[in-house]
C-alpha cells in the first residue's frame, strides 16, 4: 500500500485555482459542459474575498436596520457589535456550506489547499495546515481584518481614499466610533502621508485601529508563473489579452488576479464567458466579457452609483460635443429629518453629439445604488437623452429625477429642489 503522504496524480479537463467569485462560476460552467473539472482553494472557506471579506460581510454591515435609524438623526441605537459579528460570521458560513454543494452538484471537484504550476499543464496541491493569518496586526489591519475585529473600536483611523476606505468609515461613522479617513490629497486629514503607525510628525492622531484600505495585491509571487511563460506587470497581476488568455497557451486568467475592473459580477462574467468559449457550443466560440461600461456603486452614505465615462473623460475623446445635464434634490426620504441629517441627490448625465447618446451616467443619493442598474442597461444600449425623457417616471421615487432629468414640474409638485445646469 502506499504511504499517506504520497502524492496523487488526477487528470482534468479544466482546473480551477481559487475558489472565489470567478473560479467557482467558471468551474462550474465547465462542469456544466460535461467537462471533468477541479477547483483548488487554501482558504477554509470557499467563495473567495466576496463573500468571507468583502461584498457580503461590507453589505451586512451597510444595511443593517440601526444603521439606517442612526442616519435618520433618531438617537443611538442599542446595537451590540459582538452578537452582530456572530450573526454576520453565521451567516457567511451558511454561504460557505451553499458554495460547497453547488460544487458538488455540479461535479466540479473540490481539493482545499495551495496550488502552484509545476509544468505548463500540471499544478501541485500543498494541503493546508490549518494555520490562521490575520493580516497586517502588528501595524493596524486591513479590511480583512476589520471583519475579524470582535469590537467595535471606539477611535478609528482609516487610511485610504478607494471604495473599501469610504464604505468602511460610513459604516463605523454611523455606528457611532469616532472616525478619521486619512488620504494623501485634499480631504478630510488633508496631505496626510501616513510613514509611521504612531502618525505623521506633527500631526498626532489617538486611536484604538488602524486600518488599512490602500489597495490590494495579486497574490501570484508563489504560484511558479515565471517558469511556465506567464508574464505578469509590475503590480503583479497577470497579463491577459481580451479572450483572457495569459501568455502562455492554455492558461487563463479571470477576475482580480487580471488587475482590471475588481468587481464579483465582472469576475462570474468573465468565468462564465471564458468557460463558454472553451467548452461550449460553437455559438460560444468568441465569447469573451466587454469590460466597457461596467455599473459600479460605493456603498457610502449617501451611496454613489457610476457608470460609462466620466464628464473629464468624455471630454478627452469628444471634445466639444459633450453636452452636461446635472439635477440635484433632496429625496423625498429625507422629509421628515432633521436639517442636519438631510442628504442632499445629485445627478449627472454624460451626453454626446447631435442626438445626445448617453455615455455616462453618475448618480450620488439616497437609492443610487439600487437606481443604477436600470440606467446602466440604457447607457449599454446606446440611450440618448431623449430616451431618458420620453420614459414616464415612477413617482415619487428619486430615480425619476433621472429618467425625466428635466422634469421641473414634477419636482415643484413634490416641493423639491431642482437645478439644471446644461453646459457645453
Ligand atoms: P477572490 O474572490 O479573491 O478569490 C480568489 C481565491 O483564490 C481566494 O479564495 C484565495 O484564497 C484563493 N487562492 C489564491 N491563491 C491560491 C492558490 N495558490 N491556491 C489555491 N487558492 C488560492 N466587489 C463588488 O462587485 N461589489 C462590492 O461591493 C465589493 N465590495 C468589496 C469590499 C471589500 C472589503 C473587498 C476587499 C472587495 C470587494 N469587492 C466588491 C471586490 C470583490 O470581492 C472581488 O472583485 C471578487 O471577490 C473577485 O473575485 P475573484 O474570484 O477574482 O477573487
Amino acid at each position: 500500500m502506499a504511504p499517506l503522504d504520497r502524492p496523487t496524480v488526477d487528470r482534468y479537463d479544466y482546473i480551477c485555482i481559487g475558489g472565489g467569485s470567478g473560479g467557482v462560476a467558471s468551474s462550474r460552467r465547465a462542469a456544466s459542459y460535461g467537462k471533468k473539472v477541479a477547483l483548488v482553494e487554501v482558504s477554509p472557506y470557499l467563495g473567495g474575498t466576496c463573500v468571507n471579506v468583502g461584498c457580503v460581510p461590507k453589505k451586512i454591515d451597510f444595511a443593517m436596520p440601526p444603521m439606517d435609524i442612526t442616519f435618520r438623526g433618531v438617537p443611538e441605537p442599542n446595537f451590540d457589535w459582538p452578537t452582530f459579528k456572530l450573526q454576520r460570521d453565521a451567516y457567511i458560513r451558511k454561504l460557505n456550506n451553499i458554495y460547497e454543494k453547488n460544487l458538488d452538484r455540479e461535479h466540479v471537484e473540490y481539493h482545499p489547499g495551495y496550488a502552484r504550476f509545476v509544468a505548463k499543464d500540471a499544478i501541485e496541491v500543498i494541503r493546508p495546515n490549518g494555520e490562521k493569518y490575520i493580516p497586517g496586526a502588528s501595524l493596524g489591519i486591513d479590511s480583512d481584518g476589520f471583519f475579524e475585529l470582535e469590537d467595535q473600536p471606539k477611535r478609528v483611523a482609516i487610511v485610504g481614499a478607494g471604495y473599501i476606505a469610504v464604505e468602511l468609515a460610513g459604516v463605523l461613522n454611523a455606528l457611532g466610533s469616532e472616525t478619521h479617513l486619512i488620504i494623501r490629497k485634499d480631504n478630510v486629514h488633508k496631505h496626510s502621508n501616513v510613514t509611521r503607525v504612531e502618525g505623521e510628525k506633527g500631526k498626532t492622531l489617538t486611536v484604538d485601529c488602524l486600518l488599512w484600505a490602500i489597495g490590494r495585491r495579486s497574490n501570484t509571487e508563489n504560484l511558479g508563473l515565471e517558469d511556465i511563460g506567464v508574464k505578469t506587470d509590475k503590480k503583479g497581476d497577470i497579463v491577459v489579452d481580451d479572450y483572457q488568455n495569459t501568455t502562455t497557451k492554455g492558461i487563463y486568467a479571470i477576475g482580480d488576479v487580471q488587475g482590471k475592473a475588481l468587481l464579483t459580477p465582472v469576475a462570474i462574467a468573465a468565468g462564465r464567458r471564458l468557460s463558454n468559449r472553451l467548452f461550449g457550443p460553437e455559438k460560444f466560440k468568441d465569447d469573451k466579457l466587454s469590460y466597457r461600461n461596467i455599473p459600479t456603486v460605493i456603498f457610502s452614505h449617501p451611496p454613489i452609483g457610476t457608470v460609462g465615462l466620466t464628464e473629464p473623460e468624455a471630454r478627452q475623446l469628444y471634445g466639444d460635443d459633450v453636452k452636461i445635464y446635472k439635477s440635484s434634490f433632496r429625496s423625498l426620504y429625507f422629509s421628515q429629518i432633521d436639517e442636519e441629517h438631510k442628504e442632499p441627490t445629485v445627478y449627472k448625465l454624460v451626453a454626446v453629439g447631435e442626438e445626445e447618446r448617453i455615455v455616462g451616467v453618475h448618480m450620488i443619493g439616497q437609492g443610487s445604488d439600487e437606481a443604477l442598474q436600470g440606467f446602466a442597461v440604457a447607457v449599454k444600449m446606446g440611450a440618448r437623452k431623449k430616451d431618458f425623457d420620453d420614459t414616464v417616471a415612477i413617482h415619487p421615487t428619486s430615480a425619476e429625477g433621472e429618467s425625466s432629468m428635466l422634469s421641473v414640474i414634477a419636482a415643484d409638485v413634490l416641493g423639491l429642489y431642482v437645478e439644471l445646469v446644461t453646459m457645453r
